[in-house]
């Protein structure tokens, strides 16, 4: 069988590190074709030299450092140009999994070329997941998306004939799921990354603090799945064992269950439709004993109502949501303002924007810049 190839956009981040981990573990399944990464670039040169890929986009100081260093049978761009190796005529699958608006572009890209896309990216569905969508059905596109709650609900929703009627979209509660309301002030940067369940990247962590992170999830499976707002659910699982749930009109409930390590839902967008051995520990549930579940608690966590009244206004306001919240996110990480003040940023920004409605993708991109310079405003001041 001819390997598949694989396009990794956002190689040195947790997901991209995670892939290649599948990629060791079927070497001879898959060929890695391309590879991109900002700003890690001593990483990414040891990716290139294990996995011989022939296409590699990385930001300037990694450009400059390999023209000097010189590696032979590669082809390097920009990062910004990672698009085009999202669309090389011999990738079959592109693994998006870079965090933040910048996937964008590959994304559509992707779309636009036919390609499997593999999105463990938020982002890009948040913003433009009507654009997206339609794109991926004009050119047949397959989306498998990595990230858990929604490989849950793909793979709950693998063979069947009726469509559901909710689905529960299973939160872990993040870091902060004990931490009284009175506390949230203090909370430096170092406390919110000690996540409890998944090792994720920093603004993603930040994220699932708020749950923040858990709107966008809504907003993303609206689109993945052509669901309407009010047949979403949240549901707070501390032990995160089930990854998402879906429920159908006689009442029945699938579920997906497994270990939470992100290699299960990256390997099976990788291999689908076929299952394949992880060379992981199964799930012990007798040793696990009880799975819990509570309602989210949306006076301390007031991000997922902001991220599902953003939804309903639809039209600009996700895009406007995620950018207030990155930019907001990105000054607390910096130490610029206070955990509570990212909420208070995002929806100050939300408040003030005019929806633009059916927005283009030049509506999108200018309503997500005024909302950068509005929340950096706020920042500032
Ligand atoms: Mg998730």
């Amino acid at each position: 069988m001819k390997p598949v190839s694989l396009a990794i956009l956002g190689s040195t981040g947790s997901i991209g590190l995670n892939t290649l981990k599948v990629v060791d573990q079927h070497s001879r399944r898959f060929q890695v074709t391309g590879l991109s990464a900002c700003n890690n670039f001593k990483l990414l040169e040891k990716q290139i030299k294990k996995y011989k890929p022939s296409h590699v986009a990385v930001g300037q100081e990694g450009l400059d450092h390999f023209k000097k260093t010189g590696i032979k049978g590669v082809t390097f761009y920009p990062v910004k140009d990672c698009t085009q190796i999202a669309s090389l005529k011999e990738v079959d699958v592109v693994v998006l999994a870079m965090s933040g608006t910048g996937a964008l572009f590959p994304f559509l890209g992707a779309v636009r070329a036919g390609k499997t896309i593999a999105p463990a990216n938020k982002e890009a569905l948040v913003i433009a997941g009507d654009l997206i969508m339609d794109e991926a059905r004009q050119h047949q596109a397959r989306i498998i998306p990595i990230d858990s709650e929604q490989s849950a609900i793909f793979q709950c929703l693998e063979g069947q004939r009726s469509k559901p009627a909710v689905v529960h979209l299973t939160a872990s509660g993040g870091p902060l799921r004990k931490v009284r309301s009175k506390d949230f002030k203090r909370m430096t940067p170092k406390d919110i990354l000690r996540h409890p369940r998944w090792k994720m990247g920093p603004k993603i962590t930040v994220d699932s603090a708020t749950l923040m992170n858990k709107g966008f999830e809504v907003i993303e499976a609206k689109h993945l799945f052509n669901l309407s707002y009010s047949q979403i659910k949240v549901l707070i699982h501390p032990e995160a064992i089930i990854h998402s749930m879906v429920e159908f009109a006689d009442g029945s409930l699938l579920a997906q269950l497994g270990i939470t390590d992100m290699r299960l839902p990256i390997q099976y967008a990788l291999t689908y439709p076929e299952r394949m051995p992880t060379g992981l520990k199964g799930l012990n549930l007798a040793k696990l004993g009880t799975l819990n579940f509570e309602k989210p608690d949306l006076k301390r966590f007031p991000a997922l109502s902001l991220a599902f009244e953003a939804a309903r206004l639809a039209g600009s306001m996700p895009a406007v949501l995620n950018a207030a919240d990155e930019e907001a996110v990105g000054a607390f990480l910096k130490g610029k303002i206070d955990f509570l003040s990212i909420y208070k940023i995002v929806e100050k920004v939300v408040l003030r924007h005019t929806i633009v409605k059916n927005p283009s993708l030049q509506a999108i991109l200018q309503a997500d810049q005024w909302a950068r310079i509005e929340a950096q405003k706020l920042i500032g001041s």
